[in-house]
């Protein structure tokens, strides 16, 4: 099957990012989330796609508040988690939880469960495309604040992430590259990887060109939230010794 067309667009809500994922073959239509349903039927219009699907990463507003109002334009099928104790979701057809699977566009979808950020937050995983959307789970240089859950449940949560291929392209839903490089640099200094990064992402803002998708491979490599193993940053924290999940829930403390 042809790799899946994907479709980005920003809104105005906290620098959030839409998406738009496109079946060449069968014609079926997917978002992820769902914060504002103008702006999304815009970008539905614009590319000349059907919604057929939406799929929801968790429960925050920029994320949900106009998911009924984009289903009932488009007879959509909400796919969504199935975490009932925190999720107030409205308009669910379909409940997922972590390591379901299910069809869309010809393809298989892995559903993968990060909480943290909130108790409800899953992840769309499409192996065969290599591509992943991730909601607030993990931003480029970056990771979700964890209003619900603790860091070290975060820190689980990116543990799944990381053993996914390095070459997995990721979908994050902010673009907040620059400030968290700029934190990333404080934790990091001496990484030469980051340096570059910050340099190329300067020059990409400055165009106003979207720093997200990115490589998993790259945030391997800069994003200090995936990096609680460096020694280079163990030192520069004074935790040489320390356990991994410490030296991370230090790094989200201090990140704010
Ligand atoms: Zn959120
Ligand atoms: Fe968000």
């Amino acid at each position: 099957m042809s790799t899946f067309e994907i479709h980005q667009f920003p809104f105005v809500w906290d620098d959030n990012y839409g998406v738009l994922i496109h079946s060449p073959e069968t014609g079926e239509t997917a978002c992820i989330d769902c914060g504002d349903a103008k702006a999304y039927q815009a970008a539905l219009d614009e590319k000349g796609w059907d919604l057929t699907h939406i799929f929801i990463t968790h429960h925050h507003a920029d994320h949900t508040t106009g998911v009924l109002e984009l289903k009932a334009q488009n007879n959509a099928t909400v796919i969504g988690p199935d975490y009932l104790g925190g999720s107030p979701i409205k308009g669910i057809d379909q409940r997922v939880k972590d390591g379901a699977t299910f069809q869309f566009g010809g393809k298989e979808i892995q559903v993968i469960y990060t909480p943290g950020h909130t108790m409800d937050l899953i992840c769309y995983y499409i192996p065969e495309d290599g591509v992943i959307f991730v909601g607030d789970t993990l931003f480029a240089m970056g990771c979700g604040k964890h209003f619900e859950g603790t860091p070290a449940m975060i820190w689980e949560s990116l543990k799944k992430i990381h053993a996914l291929p390095e070459e997995t392209l990721i979908y994050c839903s902010h673009e907040y590259t620059q400030e968290n490089a700029a934190f990333a640099i404080q934790i990091d200094p001496d990484n030469e990887a980051l340096k570059a990064r910050m340099v190329e992402i300067d020059l990409k803002r400055a165009d106003d060109i979207p720093t997200v998708p990115f490589t998993l491979q790259t945030e391997l490599a800069t994003n200090p939230f995936l990096r609680a193993n460096d020694a280079g940053i163990r030192k520069q924290l004074g935790m040489e010794e320390a356990d991994e999940v410490d030296v991370f829930t230090e790094i989200r403390i201090r990140r704010g």
